[in-house]
């Protein structure tokens, strides 16, 4: 009798870790059980499944780069997946594409597809070149950094610097002048009408030129942040110097975004436009770092 109940109970099991979907009722029909066993090898066996479920999702290593890698005409992510390459090789290669191209074709965007692995040795490449440079020569990068900061900028911000110094000397100016006024009217040099008249006039100016000087010394507040930035990207990239090996730790660390640009031929050349967006300063080209792709 409980062998029977033993090997009832190993059936039900099987039934349910087979993945057909068996709710309580029906198991009790099946096998005339109990509803508490039942409800307690099924729930069990739920747990399996479950575990099953997440470590096959594991086990499909998603993409260092998903949640990275993005589209930059739809803005939508590039999504990696394993394709067979040839009949003979069983290996299969991960390639990203356009989610947006991949759910709608041709209607939704263009394919920007990239084989990860190249898009592996590319960053790869970029991190190590900067990590050397970083170390070699700081202040060489840092200067870099800030000229590419200044072309991504529509301010000139050695222009904020001279317009700051001209309003700064004559707001220093304006502030002798009506002191002067007030001098002079309370040693009874000049008539109050005068000073009624010239006052205004001055302190209007101030006002302005002052509003002026507080908005210029909000943008040279962001051109300090982004030295700063530089800064700390600098001391973060020149450890990397000898990277073997991309993890999406190190990626997360460093990398903001990477705009993969759909492939076109320049002269002849297929060419595919990679934008990495480094963490506090962004982009360092202005045109991508245009890797050419075979
Ligand atoms: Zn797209």
């Amino acid at each position: 009798m409980l062998d029977h109940a033993f090997q009832r109970r190993r059936e039900i099991e099987r039934m349910l870790l087979s993945g057909k979907r068996l709710t309580v009722p029906k198991l009790m029909a099946m096998y005339s059980v109990g509803k508490n066993a039942t409800l307690e090898l099924w729930e069990r066996v739920q747990e399996v499944n479950g575990k099953r479920r997440r470590m096959c999702k594991a086990k499909r290593e998603p993409s260092i780069f998903s949640g990275i890698a993005y589209c930059p005409d739809c803005g939508r992510r590039i999504s990696f997946f394993p394709e067979k390459t040839s009949k003979s090789n069983p290996e299969k290669t991960y390639f990203g594409s356009c989610q947006n191209y991949k759910a709608n074709g041709p209607d939704g965007c263009t394919p920007h597809r990239i084989k990860e692995q190249d898009l592996y040795d590319i960053v790869l490449k970029d991190i190590r070149e900067w990590a050397v440079m970083a170390l070699a020569d700081e202040q060489a990068v840092l200067e870099k950094v800030m000229e590419q900061q200044q072309v991504n900028s529509t301010v000139d911000y050695g222009l904020v610097e001279r317009k700051k110094r001209t309003i700064g000397k004559r707001l220093e100016e304006i502030d002798k002048v009506i002191s002067r006024l007030y001098e002079d009217y309370a040693l009874g040099r000049l008539a109050g009408t005068i000073i009624d008249n010239l006052l205004p006039k001055y302190q209007r100016e101030q006002e302005e030129l002052k509003k002026q000087l507080s908005a210029l010394q909000e943008q040279s507040a962001e051109h300090d942040a982004t030295e700063q930035n530089a800064g700390k990207w600098i001391s973060l990239i020149r450890q990397y110097s000898d990277l073997k090996e991309l993890n999406s730790c190190i990626i997360n660390e460093l990398i903001t975004k990477i705009l993969v640009g759909d492939k076109r031929r320049v002269n002849g050349e297929k060419v595919q436009s990679i934008e990495i967006h480094y963490r506090f300063i962004g982009n360092l080209t202005d045109s991508g770092n245009g890797e050419t792709i075979q």
